[in-house]
């Protein structure tokens, strides 16, 4: 069979190497004609490296993952710590670890793994423009003028999937009411004891610091109520200034964090959501990640729902030769548990822009979420 992916970013590579590794014959068509770091950070709970792991992607990762022994939860102003939730050891509670990597190092080990395993099969600067089913194909149109045909298309083109709109929901993303801003700081400029993970909060705000990069770099990402936004985009570049003042109310820790980010450069852009989608795929055509589910940041789980579903999806492919009838199967293994988290990343949100003291908090330990087994477990559960 010949798979098209539309989308380089976490899903579509993930979902390219585990079809590859299924012996599936794959092409991953990206829009930007070269994928570059976004200075960010991410947080791979258990159920996303379960999946990574099984990828071969664990010793790369682990050249340069942190994993945080503690994590406090803080008063914004006083910096008190209102609960630290330990790190518990994840390889032996569920067979894989729980690991922070700036997103670059994650994105980078799998380009180099596609790469290594399929030469040629990404391919930059492939716009798709429109999809053509007829019988048995899907015709790929590219703005480049370009045109292929596939036997199946994956959309992993993310939030602002095109796709999705084309095939069923044509309205845009709606804005979230929360804006963030980002920002990486070179522990060498910090004492020793903001070195550390923690997230404070309060006043309608919270900031969540962590390190990456074998703990050189510290990554943090600031969030605030706002009514509107119009701005699209990660990379809109804010002013140091504007962002110090929205925070000032935040703790003498917190700021001088916040106040050093690498080149004086932090980043800010919206939160969008879509509303939920009943059915994830049309003929040959199917979405994967943030194009079929996108969920707030709040729970760190967006990137690992799209490492899921491209395990499950792969696995429904390759025990299911019709593909219609696979991604039925699909969308119904994955459907509730996707739900679940993502109304509990909403929930999330409020608890940490409401007020801050323990009761406000519970919940936040991780749950069950962490032993879902996209590798291994059952299908169409
Ligand atoms: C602030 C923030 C923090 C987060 N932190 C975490 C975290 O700690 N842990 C976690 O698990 N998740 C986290 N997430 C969520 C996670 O980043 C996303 O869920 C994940 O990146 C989704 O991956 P994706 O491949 O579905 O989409 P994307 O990463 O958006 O990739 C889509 C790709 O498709 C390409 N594309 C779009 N249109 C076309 C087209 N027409 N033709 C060709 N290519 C196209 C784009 O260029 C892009 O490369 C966070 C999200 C945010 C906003």
């Amino acid at each position: 069979m010949n798979v098209a992916i539309v989308g380089g970013g976490i899903g579509g590579l993930a979902t390219a190497l585990a079809m590859i590794q299924a012996g599936f014959k794959v092409t991953v068509y990206e829009r930007s004609a070269k994928l570059v770091d976004l200075g960010a950070g991410i947080t791979l709970a258990p159920n996303a490296t379960r999946v990574l792991y099984h990828l071969g992607l664990g010793p790369t990762l682990e050249e340069t993952a942190v994993t945080p022994p503690q994590t406090e939860y803080r008063h914004y102003r006083t910096g008190a710590v209102i609960m630290r939730l330990m790190t518990k050891d994840f390889r032996a509670l569920y067979g894989a670890p729980y690991l922070r990597l700036h997103r670059w190092d994650l994105q980078h080990a799998m380009i180099t793994r596609l790469a290594a395993v399929a030469p040629g099969a990404l391919r930059l600067g492939f716009s798709v423009d429109r999809l053509e089913s007829s019988g048995e194909h899907v015709t790929l149109r590219f703005a480049n003028g370009q045109v292929e045909t596939a036997d199946i298309v994956i959309a992993a083109d993310g939030i602002r999937s095109a796709i999705r709109e084309t095939l069923f929901n044509p309205a845009p993303p709606g804005f979230a009411g929360f804006v963030a801003w980002r920002g990486l700081v070179d522990t060498s400029q910090l004492p020793p004891h903001l070195q550390e993970s923690a997230v404070a909060f309060g006043h309608g705000r919270h900031i969540n610091r962590y390190l990456v990069r074998r703990g050189e770099l510290l990554n943090f990402i600031a969030v605030a109520r706002r009514d509107k936004w119009e701005a699209e985009g990660w990379t809109i570049p804010a002013p140091l200034d504007e962002f110090l003042a929205e925070f000032s109310s935040f703790d003498e820790g917190t700021r001088t964090i916040i106040s050093k980010p690498v080149l004086g450069q932090v980043f800010k852009w919206g939160l969008f959501g879509r509303p939920w989608l009943e059915q994830w795929s049309a003929g040959r055509v199917v979405l994967l990640g943030d194009a079929a589910h996108p969920m707030l940041p709040f729970l760190g789980q967006g990137a690992a729902n799209a490492l899921e579903d491209a395990m499950i999806l792969t696995r429904c492919l390759a025990s299911e030769s019709n593909p219609e009838r696979a991604f039925a199967l699909y969308q119904k293994t994955r459907a509730s548990r996707v739900r679940a988290a993502t109304e509990q990343a909403a929930r999330r949100g409020e608890r940490y822009l409401g007020e801050p003291n323990a009761d406000s908090l519970k919940g936040n330990e991780p749950g069950e979420e962490y032993a879902y087994d996209a590798v291994g477990g059952p299908l169409g559960g």
